[in-house]
């Protein structure tokens, strides 16, 4: 099926295509349209029942995105991007997934894709050079080129509380709302945990619920998004010179920024009191991750750090009335060591006679009866639990595929370390390319653009061996080994690496390492210059090379 489109119809047999694409999310929806676009046939692979990714399955009350729109989109396509209108300067869940829905209609994406459909194993048939996919219905597939865009923020962590089973009301995830929605209308509810997701989520849930219980182990810091509706002049300004506006947001570190004035490079601490606490209102009313661009050091200097946690403080203590609740919201760990939470009207929530704050710090959920939740020597009464417990780390999705390459298990070659090539292969894996992964940007930037960014190397790679006779593309290990030295080292120094977080990892020495590469722009030249080289790193070769020599030629590498 060359430059075909039918998904695969039959049941058990080994049917071909150029590439496999498993996730039909932000990342698997761009890889499906970039690899149509080189002509090659695709066969896309979806556990859910349709697109969207993160923002089919996080459909919890107050899901909303904390980039703002205007960036949070793609710029493939001017048309799409000229016409698209976000209705707010954050979109929520149901826009963002309409969004997705839209990208899937308007590129004809959808009739590549299996729903409902999970890749159990993929193995690499190193004769053959193509991977042998089998899901979950027992079909198999085959494909020369395997996309893993199975997501980096994916597989929903529930706690093993004993009693789990037996709670004879209704217990949700927030990750797996059901679309329906759930009725809390008179009803007790206790969200568990105090990230993102419940942060967004109490606010809501306290509309409608009789009572919301927030069991909190770990405060967090908190800044307003202020989000509004849409800015008609300011989206007119940007769609005037969108090009210019994503040029110029790579070049901040994060790969957005450019809707700031604000930013500054100066230290917190090389300014008087006054003046930083003048500055940090001006981000505090601007709203969203302008608040950590303050000052230039807030997420390498500790102690510049603290100046930003005591001014959160200090707001909390304005906001909520009770001053022992306030104390209790009050987080004490190190400013930005995890991602800073951008919320609406979380800290007010508490002010509110419905919702009551639940210290499980010391005294920790033990049990989950059958009528609600046993913590310390107390039980808390309730008919609706909320798992506002985050996920698994940033490569979790990846294991729940066995994945086996002519060495071995991925799972493995992972075990201490995600080690990977430009955040976009891995050593040992030919013909298999990740989106949004440890390596690249990915979950420390904006995911589209990322997406985007890594996607279009990889179809240039691809395209890249197909033009010159190749059916094998691999990534030589000392090309990883020296962009995974060049990723660490990145990371050291910076706050992320005081705390657990979905940023970091603990490689089997017990060091803690940070994942995402830190700096887009830095990023970019990498892969770009990569790219122009003849993709240096990658080893290029095919059957008929390789049956006279199984040597992975030396490249020179990106660094
Ligand atoms: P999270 O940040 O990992 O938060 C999980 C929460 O559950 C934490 O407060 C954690 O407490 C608590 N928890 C876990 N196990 C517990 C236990 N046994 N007892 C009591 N509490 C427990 O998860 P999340 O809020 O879903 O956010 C995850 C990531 O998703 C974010 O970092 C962000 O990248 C993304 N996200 C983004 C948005 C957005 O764009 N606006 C929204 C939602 C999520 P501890 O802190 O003590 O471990």
């Amino acid at each position: 099926m060359v430059g075909g489109g039918s998904p695969l119809q039959l049941e058990g047999a080994d049917d071909h295509v150029d590439v496999i694409v498993i996730g039909a999310g932000i990342g698997g929806l761009y890889a499906i349209h970039a690899m149509r676009q080189l002509g090659l046939s695709v066969q896309g692979y979806e556990a859910g029942s349709g697109v969207g990714g993160t923002w089919y399955w996080n459909r919890y009350p107050g899901a909303r995105c904390d980039t703002e729109s205007l960036e949070y989109s793609f710029q493939f396509d001017k048309d799409l991007q000229d016409e698209w209108v976000w209705s707010e300067r954050y979109a929520a869940q149901p826009e963002i997934l309409a969004y997705t829905e839209h990208i899937a209609d308007r590129f004809d994406l959808r009739q590549h894709i299996a729903f409902e459909t999970r890749v159990v194993e993929a193995i690499f048939d190193d004769e053959a050079n193509r991977w042998r996919v089998r899901t979950d219905d027992g079909r198999r597939s085959a494909s020369t080129w395997l996309y893993l865009a199975t997501g980096g923020i994916a597989v929903a962590k529930t706690p093993s509380f004993p009693g789990i089973d037996r709670f004879a009301g209704t217990s949700v995830h927030t990750a797996r709302w059901p679309a329906e929605g759930i009725d809390v209308e008179g009803k007790r509810v206790a969200v568990i945990g105090t990230g993102s997701s419940a942060v967004q989520a109490v606010p809501e849930l306290a509309i409608e619920a009789e009572h919301v219980y927030v069991l909190q182990r770990s405060p967090n810091y908190v800044v307003p998004a202020q989000n509004h509706e849409r800015d008609i002049a300011l989206e007119r300004r940007v769609k005037a010179s969108y090009d210019h506006f994503r040029r110029n947001n790579d070049t901040y570190p994060n790969g957005f920024g450019t809707l700031w004035t604000d930013r500054s490079d100066t230290s917190a601490l090389d300014v008087a009191p006054a003046e930083r606490q003048r500055r940090f209102e001006r981000s505090w009313e601007t709203g969203g991750f302008a608040f950590l661009f303050t000052f230039g050091d807030l997420t390498s200097n500790t102690e510049a750090a603290e100046t930003a946690a005591a001014f959160i403080r200090g707001k909390i203590a304005e906001l909520v009335h009770d001053p022992a609740v306030a104390e209790l919201l009050s987080p004490r760990h190190i400013f930005g060591c995890r991602r800073l939470i951008v919320g609406s009207g979380y800290f007010e929530a508490f002010n509110r006679p419905d919702v009551t704050l639940v210290d499980v710090s010391r005294d920790a959920i033990s049990e989950i009866t059958p009528t609600g939740i046993r913590y310390g020597d107390q039980h808390l009464d309730v008919d609706v639990i909320v798992y506002a417990t985050g996920f698994e780390d940033q490569t979790a999705s990846t294991r729940s595929i066995s994945i086996i390459g002519p060495d071995g298990p991925l799972a493995e070659a992972w075990d201490s370390q995600p080690a990977n090539y430009l955040g976009v292969a891995t050593a040992g894996f030919p013909n298999l390319f990740l989106v949004n992964m440890p390596g690249a940007p990915s979950i420390a930037t904006n995911m589209v653009t990322n997406t985007e960014y890594t996607v279009d190397f990889v179809a240039g790679c691809i395209d890249h061996a197909r033009r010159n006779g190749f059916d094998r593309v691999e990534v030589d290990p000392v090309a990883q080994a020296a962009w995974t030295d060049h990723v660490d080292s990145l990371g050291e120094g910076k706050v992320y690496q005081f705390c657990h977080n979905l940023y970091t990892g603990l490689d089997s020495d017990g060091r803690r390492y940070v994942m995402p590469y830190l700096g887009v722009p830095a990023y970019l030249h990498h892969i770009r210059t990569t790219a122009v080289a003849g993709y240096g790193g990658f080893a290029f070769t095919n059957r008929e090379s390789r049956t006279t020599s199984h040597r992975i030629p030396q490249t020179e590498g990106a660094l």
